[in-house]
């Protein structure tokens, strides 16, 4: 609407731009013009669809997540009423289509949900973030027909999704991993291994399981495998007990002759390395997100706290000049990698190439997560240090970001590459 009112601004400035002095026809010109292009002025503008995202998800954290927030990471368990609100208020299916009951919302939507849930809890955030923007798209963009019918529904309103990449061998060097998937008489695939670190894997129902079937052709054998939590021979060995996003389920997986059907293959046989790279460089924006909201709810909180609570000295501890310069210089970090964020997400969107911009969003918003998390515990002084406020909480949290999905240095490394290629004009 409001490009149709801007549109029709500019040619009423065109019409009336004859007479007078030419100097102010061209300024009338351009006033017109740029309130026509107003809406590519900043990429801080969303879709109506993007903002109703943004204060649903702000009000179910408001009223379901935070005040389990403690509790769940005290007891280091996700409360099933946070998934199953995620699921009611329609944030587990964030992209996929209407036909499978999903919201057919945008990529930005979805990063929207991430970023707006890790302000309250960054564990919360990477549950929703892992099935979203890992799981439900693997399946909803490579899987087949049947696949989708099969899995789509259920992933979009009772059941959580894992993806199952690493292992106790390979990480950094994800393709170095040793799962078996062997052919069986009935042309079914036998899984055997392990997998490590796998978020989400206490609550899923579904796990995508990339094996190898051919080890002697590399990563050209690896394949991704749709795995339902009751096939025999599955389990989950350990939960990990961690630094951070404690609420968050990371677990070890056994695969005892795990028989997966044929047709559970996700994409072509051998083509699991490839459903990974893309998916991860997708998550990856993902992770950015979750690493801006969890920023942005440590910096909120603090300010808030700064500024309206907390005197010394006869005046509000905000009102110092060596308080507002940290804070202001912190806002501008926010504010940068947010920009970052939402650019890798539209570039994504309009299938233009984003990979380096998803590792620069990433890997410049878990600096400025960590950098923030920890300024902010400072300004609440005392009881920023203490569990009553969750600054420490944002603050063991911020570390994961380095970590998953890629470190920084895997960041790093990739975005180099880029460089490396444009000068050398590849
Ligand atoms: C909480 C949590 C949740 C996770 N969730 C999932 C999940 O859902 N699914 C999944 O598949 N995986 C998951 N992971 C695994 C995660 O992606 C890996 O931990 C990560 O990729 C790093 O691998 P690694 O831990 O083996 O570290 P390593 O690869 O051993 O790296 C150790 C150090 O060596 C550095 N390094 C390694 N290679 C290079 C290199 N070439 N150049 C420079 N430095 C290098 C790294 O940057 C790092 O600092 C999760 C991990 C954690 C901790």
């Amino acid at each position: 609407m409001s490009s149709v009112l801007a549109r029709s601004a500019l040619r009423a400035a065109a019409r009336s731009a004859t007479p007078r002095t030419v100097a102010n026809s061209t300024r009338n010109f351009h006033a017109a013009r740029a309130v026509a292009n107003a809406s590519q002025t900043s990429i801080f503008q969303f879709s109506e669809d993007e903002l109703m995202f943004k204060d649903t998800v702000a009000k179910f954290a408001a009223d379901v997540v935070a005040p389990r927030v403690r509790e769940m990471d005290e007891k280091e368990d996700m409360d099933p009423a946070v998934i199953q609100g995620m699921f009611d208020n329609g944030l587990m299916g964030v992209e996929t289509p209407e036909e499978y009951g999903g919201a057919g919302a945008s990529f930005t939507s979805a990063i929207l949900v991430v970023e707006e849930l890790a302000r309250v809890d960054p564990s919360v955030s990477v549950c929703n973030d892992v099935h979203n923007t890992l799981v439900s798209t693997c399946v909803r963009s490579w899987g087949s027909k049947e696949l989708k019918d099969k899995y789509m529904p259920i992933l979009n309103s009772e059941r959580v999704g894992s993806f199952c990449l690493s292992e106790p061998v390979s990480g950094s060097d994800a393709f170095a991993l040793k799962t078996r998937a062997t052919k069986n008489a009935d042309g079914d695939y036998v899984l055997n291994g392990s997998k490590m670190w796998i978020t989400n894997a206490k609550e899923a129902g579904i796990y995508l399981v990339f094996a190898n079937v051919a080890p002697e052709q590399g990563y050209k054998g690896i394949t991704c495998f749709v795995v339902e939590k009751e096939f025999p021979g599955f389990s989950i060995a350990k939960k990990e007990k961690k630094l951070g996003i404690r609420a968050s389920s990371t677990c070890v997986l056994n695969f005892d002759d795990v028989v997966v059907p044929k047709e559970n293959i996700l994409g072509e046989l051998g083509k699991g390395y490839k459903i990974a790279i893309e998916c991860l460089n997708e998550g990856r924006i993902g992770i950015a997100a979750q690493m801006t909201g969890l920023a942005m709810g440590a910096f909120e909180r603090a300010t808030s706290y700064a500024f309206n609570d907390r005197k010394q000295f006869g005046q509000y501890i905000g009102d110092f000049q060596g308080m507002q310069f940290q804070m202001a210089q912190a806002a501008v970090e926010i504010e940068a990698a947010r920009l970052l964020l939402y650019n890798a997400s539209r570039m994504k969107e309009n299938g233009l190439p984003f990979v380096k911009e998803a590792a620069m969003a990433k890997l410049k918003a878990s600096q400025v997560a960590e950098l923030v998390a920890s300024r902010a515990v400072e300004w609440m002084g005392g009881v920023g240090f203490t569990r009553e406020e969750n600054l420490e909480k944002f603050y063991r949290d911020a570390k994961i970001g380095a970590i998953y999905e890629g470190t920084t240095n895997i960041q790093l490394q990739t975005i180099a590459k880029f460089l490396q290629k444009e000068a050398q004009g590849k």
